[in-house]
């Protein structure tokens, strides 16, 4: 199965590479990739675990929404400074 293709305006071929997952265990909850994203694929919630083990500027963190709105364009993961986005080809 061949993977999704995309052209840019020229007609040069690129290959999305689609989100795939988000280590929460390195996000700070910044907000930073929510708003690079155009597509509505991300939201800010809170983080799992007991309260009292966790700051005020550690309780939200970010997750995948919708996976299948995601188009592959990788601004997300070049606006986290904590490199906690991953990304990858997809096939249809
Ligand atoms: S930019 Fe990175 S650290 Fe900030 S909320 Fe998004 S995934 Fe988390
Ligand atoms: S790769 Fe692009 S469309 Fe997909 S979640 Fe990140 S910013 Fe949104």
């Amino acid at each position: 199965m061949a993977n999704i293709m995309g052209t840019t305006r020229g007609g040069t071929p690129w290959e999305p590479q689609f989100i795939v997952a988000i280590d929460q265990t390195l996000c700070i909850g910044c907000g930073r990739c929510y708003k690079t994203c155009a597509r509505d694929v991300l939201e800010l919630i809170e983080r799992e675990g007991d309260d009292d083990d966790l700051d005020d500027d550690q309780a939200m963190v970010m997750s995948v929404k919708n996976a299948m709105d995601c188009i592959g364009c990788e601004a997300c993961g070049k606006v986290c400074s904590k490199k906690a986005i991953a990304h990858a080809p997809a096939a249809l």
